[in-house]
């Protein structure tokens, strides 16, 4: 692989510097691996200032593996709110009810057997297994990868399985005995404060004096990778449908279905349009009256149109949501039942309705919540 001495090296320098810089973070005063477990699936994705209110309120609501398991989806998701990719937090909770049953609620030891739960990958197996249990397994994400392409000089595409194959080799290697825990943490660590993805901090790094990206003039270029396709982009008029009379201060949601994307949270009511038909969609047809006919179609709701909000826009892992937000008013007549999966919520009740943050932002926007 690489010369012992320069292995030696790296681990040693990098070891001695995390025992110095860490970072003080919550789930580092703990070493329960089932609080592991829940900071690193959170951490998938989502930057630290970010994960950790929700990891302490998550862990007051449900403080065991048991309390996960036996907690109403709805609640779970509802912690979650916020944080996005929400199959995350389904799967969380698919694991734990597993470990409870098979496992008596104790998160098992064996990377083999932790690995085989809903929503276990590679690098989260590693992670919590040398964290929490201090086991000898590599735990190589991108922040590990794009570390390894620099230090050690490897311009290889780094999407690719062979290449991440290789890395995992290399981080066992690397690992010194009995240090697993630290040592993966400290590699976390170095990626996350100083080797950056742009403008890598060289000058603080403690592994800097043999760095073969560096010394080769290659730490901005590297790593290689090549670019993920751009996210589907889709079309959507959604409705802001407010009460009035006996509805006044409720606000007209939908379900979505129990599986898919954003599987069993609360959305407002929104039609979708192809690509191709968007700009007349906007630009020609009365959309608030389209919307109001779907409406009265699906949920039995008849509603008026009362014109333009904005436009919100989101994200999602490979789709990018076009939308224009339209307000539509409801008397309703008393009748607080439309058809499933639609529900008139009030703002007080919206604490047991789980929402995507995009609705969540039109919602703030219109006054409705905080
Ligand atoms: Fe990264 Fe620079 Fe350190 Fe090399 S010297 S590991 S490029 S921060």
């Amino acid at each position: 692989m690489y010369e012992s001495e320069t292995m030696r090296y790296f681990s040693r320098e990098l070891l001695d510097w995390y025992r110095v810089q860490k970072r003080d973070l919550p789930w580092r005063r703990s070493r329960d691996p089932y609080h592991i477990w829940v900071s690193e699936i959170m951490l998938q994705q989502t930057r630290v200032e970010t994960v950790k209110p929700y990891y302490e309120r998550f862990l007051s609501l449900f403080p065991t593996v048991g309390a996960l398991a036996a907690a109403p989806e709805e609640q779970v998701l509802k912690a979650w709110e916020g944080l996005g990719y929400y199959s995350r937090a389904r799967n969380l909770q698919s694991a734990a009810r597993e470990v409870a049953e098979r496992y008596g609620g104790r998160v098992p030891d064996r990377k083999d057997e932790f690995a085989a739960l809903k929503g276990i990958g590679p690098y989260t197996a590693g992670a919590v297994m040398s964290i929490a249990f201090n086991r000898r397994e590599p735990a190589v994400d991108g922040n590990v990868m794009r570390v390894f392409s620099r230090f050690f000089l490897i311009e290889e595409d780094i999407a690719k399985g062979a290449t991440r194959a290789y890395m995992e080799r290399l981080a066992y290697e690397l690992i010194p005995e009995g240090e697993a825990s630290d040592f993966n943490q400290a590699l976390m660590e170095l990626g996350a404060l100083v080797c950056v993805p742009k403008s890598p901090n060289c000058l603080i790094c403690p592994v800097m004096e043999r760095c073969a990206g560096r010394l080769a003039g290659k730490e901005e270029s590297l790593p290689l990778k090549t670019k993920a396709k751009p996210p589907r982009p889709e079309y959507r008029a959604c409705a802001l449908v407010m009460g009035e009379g006996e509805l006044q201060g409720r606000v007209l949601l939908r379900q979505r279905p129990a599986a898919g994307l954003l599987a069993s949270m609360w959305e407002l009511p929104h039609v979708e349009f192809s690509e191709a038909g968007w700009p007349a969609a906007i630009a020609d047809e009365p959309l608030g009256e389209l919307l109001s006919e779907r409406l009265a179609g699906d949920s039995g709701v008849a509603a008026s149109p009362g014109g333009t909000l904005g436009v919100a826009e989101h994200t999602f892992s490979h789709i990018h949501w076009h939308m224009r937000v339209l307000r539509l008013t409801a008397s309703g007549g008393g009748d607080l039942q439309p058809q499933a999966p639609y529900r008139w919520i009030s703002a007080g009740e919206l604490e047991n309705h789980p929402l995507p943050n995009v609705f969540i932002r039109i919602l703030r926007d219109a006054g409705f919540m905080q």
